[in-house]
């Protein structure tokens, strides 16, 4: 009898990690895809979460605007410079809501577990082993599954960025360079609505960075409300390690001096989308003519054997 089934497998394609680039990714692809993630969607905000005003609108998720910013100002201990955005404005956003946002728009399966690594080809993870032709690894900086012994030396290749939420109102979109607050790095204050958000990055990946913010917080009259922080890449890593892509901080696509990541991850994710969607267009296709060829070819013996 003519067997047609493809290859065992257990999903088309598998994406690690459902944050911008993640979500970026799968809402690109149609078929069988499992998104994994260790937290619930939008859950865990690590980010100022400042991007221009057209990407939220141009993925459909205007609804998770907080601010729009019309003004960049960029402090030295010694100049104020501004910057008119009004052509192009800049707004802060919603994580929750962007980021649910973007999964409303996938066809995907989400599933909330930890991945540890790649064995024989298959995730491997907290609920098991899932195998996918095509596999992205969108675990930001970790690179749960792409960084090997690679992620052990993130202090080289990573900065790292602590901030807070604060009832504290600014004029906009804030830099603060000052060798003082902060050497061989920046702070920032970003309004989002009600407060600011205000941080501090460390070029060189120093993470004890909570005195030099909380000293911050105190010139401007403030104190913390809860912290968050993460390293985010300062190089560009690899994109592809040996059959799975790698795409946002876990290609190391963040901007290094801005530490501006989103858009990178968002375009990137959504660029790797479509490839990998015409590479399973593509396969199936030819694993279709390729079945519809054998088929013919089986009626065609099947004929001649009762002739
Ligand atoms: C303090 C701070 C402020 C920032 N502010 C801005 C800003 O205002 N604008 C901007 O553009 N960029 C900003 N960035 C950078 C930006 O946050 C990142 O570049 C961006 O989040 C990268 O997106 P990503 O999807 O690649 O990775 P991430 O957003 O880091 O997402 C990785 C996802 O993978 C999941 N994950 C990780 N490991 C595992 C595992 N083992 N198993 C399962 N799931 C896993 C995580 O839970 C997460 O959901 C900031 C960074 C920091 C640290």
């Amino acid at each position: 009898m003519l067997c047609l089934r493809m290859p065992a497998r257990d999903y088309d394609a598998i994406v690690v990690g459902a944050s911008f680039g993640g979500l970026a990714v799968a809402r690109q692809l149609r078929g069988e895809v499992l998104l994994l993630d260790r937290n619930e969607v939008g859950a865990v905000q690590t980010s100022a979460c400042g991007t221009p005003l057209w990407v939220p609108e141009t993925l459909g998720v205007s609804a998770s605007v907080l601010q729009v910013h019309d003004r960049l100002v960029i402090r030295t201990p010694t100049r104020t410079v501004r910057y008119d955005l009004s052509s192009v404005p800049f707004c802060t956003f919603d994580y929750r809501a962007f980021c649910q946002g973007l999964l409303a728009q996938c066809r995907v399966r989400f599933l909330r577990t930890s991945v540890l690594g790649i064995q024989d080809n298959a995730v491997v993870t907290g609920e098991g082993r899932f195998t996918a032709p095509v596999i992205v690894d969108c675990s930001g900086w970790r690179r749960a599954i792409t960084g090997g012994a690679e992620s052990e030396a993130r202090s080289r290749r990573h900065s790292f960025g602590l901030e807070t939420h604060t009832p504290f109102r600014d004029e906009g979109l804030t830099f603060l360079l000052d060798r003082r607050l902060i050497p061989q790095g920046l702070g920032w204050i970003f309004p989002v609505g009600s407060g600011s958000l205000i941080g501090l990055g460390s070029y060189v990946g120093r993470s004890k960075l909570r005195p030099a913010l909380d000293r911050l917080l105190r010139e401007h009259g403030m104190s913390a409300g809860s912290y968050h922080g993460t390293y985010f890449p300062n190089r560009l890593l690899r994109a592809t390690v040996d059959r799975v892509f790698a795409v946002g901080d876990a290609a190391g696509q963040c901007l290094p001096l801005t530490a501006e990541g989103i858009r990178p991850a968002l375009y990137f994710g959504g660029e790797c989308g479509r490839i990998v969607q015409q590479v399973l267009d593509g396969a199936r296709l030819r694993f279709v003519n390729e079945m519809t060829a054998r088929l013919a070819r089986y009626k065609a013996s099947k004929r001649e054997g009762q002739t």
